[in-house]
């Protein structure tokens, strides 16, 4: 009896393309998972044989991947600001519109640098650490805190700023501000910056794509989507120093509304801005 042909990393690959449907980048992407090499190696690797546990491996992240689960979560990372984050359901995966709001964030921080010796940056509902993390690395002389409701989502925060080696970042449990209210010394940041869930509930973007996968909690305020930018505006006042500021990214028809909620005292200067798509996305009122 002859054996069988054993399985390359090539044949593998077309064999899963013809069973799922599934696009060929995206299986590369899942099969660089499985075997730990990169694009090159995929190329030029095409012919090494694929061993059995790996072929299994392969085929289950294909499965799910057809069932619709996002990539990120198959290979449990996201590329956000050039550094690789480990993602899993627990967290929100990091969009690349929110990289705007890191830049955005930067530039105003570092007009605030000249002015105070220590600058401080709260991020409110931080998910994977992505926005407090790529600003305490890309400004190691930043005091960042973060926040979140979910202890599910502080743990991956705090290993990714552990794996990331952001040691200017201390992430704290609250629902909104509620942990950071009381404290003695009383905090006072320079920016108060949040990429909060925004979705209205029963949005039919929630039944789609990634977001059927991503923890509810992260997406939507259950409500008109529009709850957290109300407290944000209410609360943040508080722990503002004098000349600090807010930014908050939000949902693509949301910006009149999030201008809205900041024009009011003590908010001055409040100033929508658009993303790289051109899309309305971010809102900065100063205090
Ligand atoms: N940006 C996400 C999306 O619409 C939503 C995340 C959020 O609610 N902040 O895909």
């Amino acid at each position: 009896m002859s054996t069988p042909p054993q399985s390359t990393l090539e044949s593998a690959l077309r064999q899963t393309r013809a069973e799922t449907g599934l696009p060929l980048n995206e299986l590369r992407i899942l099969m660089g998972c499985v075997t730990g090499l990169d694009r090159v190696g995929l190329l030029t690797k095409g012919e090494q044989p694929l061993p059995p546990d790996q072929i299994t491996a392969f085929k289950t992240l294909a499965s799910k991947r057809q069932q619709g689960h996002p990539i990120a979560y198959l290979v449990e990372h996201k590329e956000f600001y050039s550094r690789s984050f480990f993602v899993d359901p627990r967290v929100l995966i990091p969009r690349p519109e929110t990289e705007e709001l890191v830049e955005h964030a930067l530039g105003f921080l570092q007009s605030k640098s000249t002015e105070n010796l220590l600058t401080r940056v709260l991020d409110i509902g931080c998910g994977s650490g992505a926005i407090a993390i790529s600003l305490a690395l890309e400004n190691p002389i930043l005091e960042v805190t973060a926040t979140d409701i979910s202890v599910d989502a502080l743990w991956v925060a705090q290993f990714n700023a552990n794996e990331l080696g952001a040691k200017n970042v201390r992430f704290i449990q609250s629902d909104l501000f509620s942990g950071l209210l009381n404290q003695t010394p009383a905090l006072a940041f320079d920016l108060i910056c949040s990429n909060p869930p925004y979705i209205e509930q029963g949005d039919k973007h929630l039944a789609q794509g990634d977001l059927r996968f991503e923890p509810a909690i992260a997406l939507t305020d259950g409500g008109d989507g529009l709850h957290f930018y109300r407290e944000i505006a209410r609360q943040s006042p508080t722990l503002l120093r004098a000349g600090g500021g807010v930014l908050v990214e939000h949902g693509y028809n949301q910006q009149e509304a999030v201008l809205a909620i900041f024009s009011q005292p003590p908010y001055t200067q409040v100033q929508g801005l658009p993303d790289l798509a051109g899309t309305p996305r971010f809102v900065f009122a100063r205090a």
